[in-house]
């Protein structure tokens, strides 16, 4: 595989920034579980914007264990395909085995663009986690809303999950990029 290098530092990176997240034990509400999962969403955008990406991380959850998790390498990894969900979520078929994901949730930072939406509907993926809105891209109810459509499988989204926060890394890292474009 082409990048094989690049992709084998990026998983170790990943499990390194996962180690260092608390992550939820039982006990916890699902509000206080959602949270969590998705402050681990952000450590993962936050390594994406230092790298020169747009912002947005992802974990795909079962109960309190991480299944597996990315964040956006469009740049790094030069592919259209590279989200962080669509990316997750390749993976999360790879280690459990099918591509069937139940039981799982998705926590995205940023509301997934259709590309990411049709692979979390191809993995019917019970439930997603969102942080903001995306008013350019998002489908989920922004640009278009992909569980308006007739289509076979609907997943339960919930949005606003640490939203200030995905919203301050993207203004942040959009800023940057315009002051860099203007200077
Ligand atoms: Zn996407």
């Amino acid at each position: 595989m082409k990048y094989e290098r690049e992709i084998a530092a990026r998983e170790e990176k990943i499990a390194r920034l996962l180690s260092s997240v608390p992550l939820p034990v039982e006990g916890l509400t699902p509000e206080e579980r959602d949270e969590r999962f998705m402050r681990a969403a952000l450590v993962l955008a936050r390594a994406a914007a230092e790298e020169g990406e747009v912002p947005v991380g992802c974990v795909i959850t079962r109960g309190c264990e991480i299944v597996s998790a990315d964040y956006n390498g469009r740049e790094a990894l030069r592919s259209a395909l590279w989200h962080a969900e669509a990316a997750a979520v390749a993976k999360a078929c790879e280690r459990l085995g099918g591509w069937r994901l139940p039981d799982t949730t998705l926590y995205v930072t940023l509301e997934p663009c259709p590309m990411c939406a049709g692979a979390i509907w191809n993995a019917r993926i019970p439930r997603v986690v969102v942080g903001t809105k995306d008013a350019r891209a998002g489908a989920f109810g922004s640009v278009l809303n992909l569980n308006s459509y007739p289509l076979n499988y609907r997943s339960e989204v919930t949005f606003g999950v640490c939203a200030d926060e995905s919203r301050a890394l993207l203004g942040a890292f959009f800023r940057a990029r315009r002051n860099r474009t203007e200077n």
